[in-house]
């Protein structure tokens, strides 16, 4: 999302004339995109404020003028109160005001400090077509949606990104076209609930139809009936071009249509992987966390993705230590773990944010040590089920989207097969699946094909067969 946020602060900023840098000390205005998601992500900021100290410093002395601007959910979450704690900063700017941030500077450049953190029930940004910042650009991330509803107890989101909305999806879809243009050969659609996606803009294509919950899960808002849904979103990215691969993250698990499963199973575009954010194995714990669904339904969703698409790769979210989270609680996302066998997981402990409905109805009473103890337990079992999954692709063949050299060797190239994990193999001359005869040195954007010959819980290693093509290769399986 902040990559993202990024990419639209900055397509802003170059339409009023600012330019890029790369070295800090030649920059003007530095501006940090934030979370807030953890306390750690904040103290991040703050501890990097400190280092920005010296610069400003050097830079009054010789009447050189840096400005520095805090932006995404940290401004949002504290606003004007940044401002008060630390001098060095300018403009605080939340999710919903970077098209203001140029006026923002403008205040800045006269000697005073402004902010906006008006949050908004429209802002989708649409019409910003955000400007690549990663390198290589082979992947890019496009935002389908913004804010969201859901109100989980723990999560300090629906008060920095505001509420629910969908961008329309004429915009989202001219956006992956005109990456496709520019050769990028994997998006990932982004939201903090995609799978609720509704574009209520085309109101002649609205069905009547209410959501309905499959059993076992529950919402704490109404949604809004009729637009068009994420099912047809998919289907119409995925239709753009078929050598790119389309992923998306993160959807919620109590919506999940077959309508997108089967499309997933169907196209040979989507990635056959989904992010299933559990957080919890114990239905006491999910049902203080207001996540709507009990350990039984989501399991049930669980075995129902595997039967709908044979060989889906899984990841999945866990929080460790929340409030009255007990041992046998604990016990209880240990054997979720064991029994789904995730193959990349997102494993954090609790940390109390102000504003959020646990911070005001329940107390934060596991201690510090224990939340650890607790973490590294998870980690641990994650780790052991995610390399025994790994493990038993050793033999076969994965399609590899190369993304570049490995950072470990440069005679090494990195990338990510279909499930979402990095695979590393030797940067050698393989043959070109379209011309057996021609030898080729791959590139970031081929489709190689890579024969896996080790793996760990993170990470799978092979030797490289051949360059193919995304619509070869499915032909091919
Ligand atoms: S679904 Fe829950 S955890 Fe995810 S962003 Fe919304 S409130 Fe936060």
């Amino acid at each position: 999302m902040n990559v993202n946020d990024t990419e639209i602060a900055w397509a802003i900023l170059q339409k009023s004339g600012y330019t890029r840098t790369k070295a800090l000390d030649e920059a003007d205005v530095i501006l940090l995109v934030t979370c807030s998601v953890r306390e750690k992500a904040e103290q991040a900021i703050w501890n990097r404020l400190q280092h920005l100290k010296a610069l400003k410093a050097r830079r009054l002395q010789a009447r050189l003028p840096l400005h520095i601007g805090i932006l995404g959910c940290m401004a949002e979450r504290l606003k004007e109160k940044i401002l008060h704690r630390e001098k060095l900063v300018d403009i605080v700017a939340g999710p919903d005001a970077y098209r203001d941030l140029p006026r923002l500077l403008t205040v800045a450049e006269s000697g005073q400090q402004a902010a906006n953190v008006l949050l908004s029930l429209e802002e989708t940004y649409a019409d910003i077509l955000p400007v690549q910042t990663s390198a290589g650009g082979t992947t890019a991330f496009v935002s389908i949606m913004r804010g969201c509803d859901n109100m989980c107890s723990y999560c300090i989101v629906p008060f920095t990104r505001g509420r629910e909305r969908s961008r329309p999806i004429a915009s989202i879809l001219q956006e992956v076209k005109m990456l496709s243009d520019q050769g990028v050969k994997e998006v990932t659609l982004l939201g903090q609930n995609v799978n609720s996606f509704r574009d209520l803009s085309e109101v002649h294509f609205q069905s009547a139809a209410t959501p309905v919950l499959s059993r076992g899960f529950s919402t704490v808002y109404k949604a809004k009936p009729g637009g068009l849904r994420f099912a047809h979103l998919l289907d119409q990215v995925s239709r753009i071009d078929p050598e790119m691969r389309i992923r998306f993250t993160s959807p919620h698990p109590k919506d999940f249509p077959d309508e997108v499963l089967q499309l997933i199973q169907e196209r040979h575009n989507i990635c056959k992987q989904l992010h299933l954010p559990a957080q919890s194995g114990s239905t006491r714990v999910l049902e203080a966390m207001r996540r709507g669904y009990t350990r039984e339904a989501y399991l049930e969703l669980v075995h129902h993705v595997r039967d709908s698409i044979p060989g889906v790769s899984l990841s999945s979210d866990f929080i460790a230590g929340f409030c009255g989270e007990t041992e046998e609680d604990h016990q209880q996302t240990v054997s979720l773990l064991q029994e789904v066998r995730y193959n990349v997981g997102f494993l954090f402990a609790y940390s109390m944010r102000q504003k959020t409905r646990a911070y005001h109805r329940l107390q934060d009473d596991v201690p510090a040590d224990v939340k650890q103890r607790r973490l590294e337990e998870l980690i641990t079992v994650f780790r052991e089920e995610a390399a025994r999954t790994n493990r038993a692709m050793v033999g076969h063949s994965q399609l590899v989207l190369v993304e570049g050299p490995s950072k470990r060797s440069a005679s090494e190239l990195c990338g990510r097969n279909d499930g979402n994990i990095k695979v590393i193999f030797p940067d050698a001359e393989i043959e070109d699946a379209a011309d057996c005869k021609a030898l080729v040195r791959a590139q970031p954007g081929d489709y190689v094909l890579v024969k896996v010959t080790s793996a760990s819980s993170q990470t799978l290693k092979g030797v490289p067969l051949c360059r193919t093509t995304l619509s070869r290769s499915a032909a091919c399986c």
